[in-house]
């Protein structure tokens, strides 16, 4: 079943469009919105769910006309919003209780369902705390337990990870993939940090300025990247990249400074060492990769902006995708780079090329 459609939707804030002709289905299943802060994931949800009236275009949630019955599709989701959303003074149970009747539960099914859920989510033996006494992670806890506690068709999920520790965002990650897969629940995961995306969901809609950048099941998106090439030079670097941009090649940088080329069908390897060698740099490192989610995700972010410029990607994503720890931020990197040791790199200055 389809859950959500949005055809041409269009939201401004004053001026500020915050999504532009916005079209696209959702398939059923576990779909990560994915974009740097600011990009219109947060509102793409509002509007969804009725918060937000759209400037121009029409959307379909669990077959509702969202300008028609959005009290009826509220109903039916739950929501897990970004900012807290607690009640002060209530303990864990009552509140998440007190949701449940507010979504049409009877109040003995809604306190049932409450210590169903605060238990599922891990809240067990804190249900009885006072919300304002729990921890960040807690309270990202405590937000899901009140999206799931009417049991609804479709979950909204606005960046579940945001302040949790490692540990917690791994837990977090973990009830959001059981939810997904063994529960059946359908979800949308909207989140601008790519693990948290790659770790939960099949489908990715990739948002940059209020635009669909890319979208698809993510294998396929991964499938069809161009060929990439992992390059670390000696010398300076961006006379590298430009040297690459002037032949029309784009790159992009993870932070341990080594290069992922985006490599057109009709060079080879051996290209990129003349190239190196014409502008007086030598090839530390050189391998074929396997195309990531970050490469998909740089790839349509620049084409999308008419633009292979890597500085605007790392800008980018260092403006959007790094206020989570820089490990996990690329544990969708090849492991050898998220470790910041890339494979292939002697110390004794060989090049190993392994193409
Ligand atoms: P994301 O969730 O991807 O971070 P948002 O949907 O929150 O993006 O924001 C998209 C754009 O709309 C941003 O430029 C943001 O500053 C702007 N925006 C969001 N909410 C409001 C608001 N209530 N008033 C004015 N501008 C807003």
């Amino acid at each position: 079943m389809l859950s959500v459609e949005l055809d041409h939707v269009s939201v401004r804030y004053g001026r500020q469009w915050a999504l532009r002709d916005v079209s696209v289905t959702l398939p059923a299943g576990a779909v990560g919105l994915l974009g740097p802060n600011g990009a219109g994931k947060s509102t793409l949800l509002k509007s969804l769910l009725g918060f937000v009236r759209p400037d121009e275009g029409v959307m379909r949630v669990l077959g509702l006309d969202v300008a028609a019955a959005p009290l009826q599709i509220r109903s039916r989701i739950g929501y897990m919003p970004e900012s807290d959303s607690h009640i002060p003074g209530m303990n864990a149970v009552t509140f998440v209780a007190y949701c449940g009747e507010l979504s049409g539960l009877p109040r003995a099914d809604a306190m049932q369902r409450a210590h169903e859920v605060l238990y599922y989510v891990g809240l067990g033996e804190a249900r009885y705390r006072n919300v304002e006494t729990y921890s960040t992670g807690m309270k990202q806890r405590i937000k899901l337990a009140q999206a799931l506690v009417h049991d609804p068709d479709l979950l909204f999920l606005d960046e579940p990870t945001n302040g949790m520790d490692p540990r917690g965002r791994d837990e977090m990650l973990e009830l959001v993939r059981d939810i997904a897969h063994n529960k059946g629940l359908n979800l949308i995961l909207s989140s601008h940090l790519l693990p948290d995306v790659e770790q939960t969901c099949e489908h990715v809609v990739v948002l940059d300025q209020g635009r669909i950048a890319t979208q698809g099941p993510i294998e396929a998106l991964k499938g069809h990247a161009t060929r990439i090439v992992e390059v670390r030079v000696k010398g300076d670097p961006d006379t590298f990249v430009s040297a690459l941009r002037a032949a029309g090649v784009s790159t992009h940088a993870d932070e341990e400074g080594v290069m992922r080329v985006f490599m057109p069908d009709d060079r080879d390897a051996q290209w990129l060492f003349q190239i190196a060698s014409q502008h007086g740099l030598q090839v530390r490192h050189l391998r074929v990769s396997v195309p990531t989610l970050e490469d998909v995700f740089a790839a349509a972010i620049a084409n999308g902006r008419g633009t292979g410029d890597p500085d605007q990607m790392t800008n980018q994503r260092d403006a959007g995708m790094s206020d989570a720890d820089a490990n996990r931020r690329h544990a969708g990197l090849p492991e050898q780079i998220a470790n910041g040791r890339p494979a292939g790199l002697p110390d004794n200055g060989d090049v190993r090329a392994d193409t």
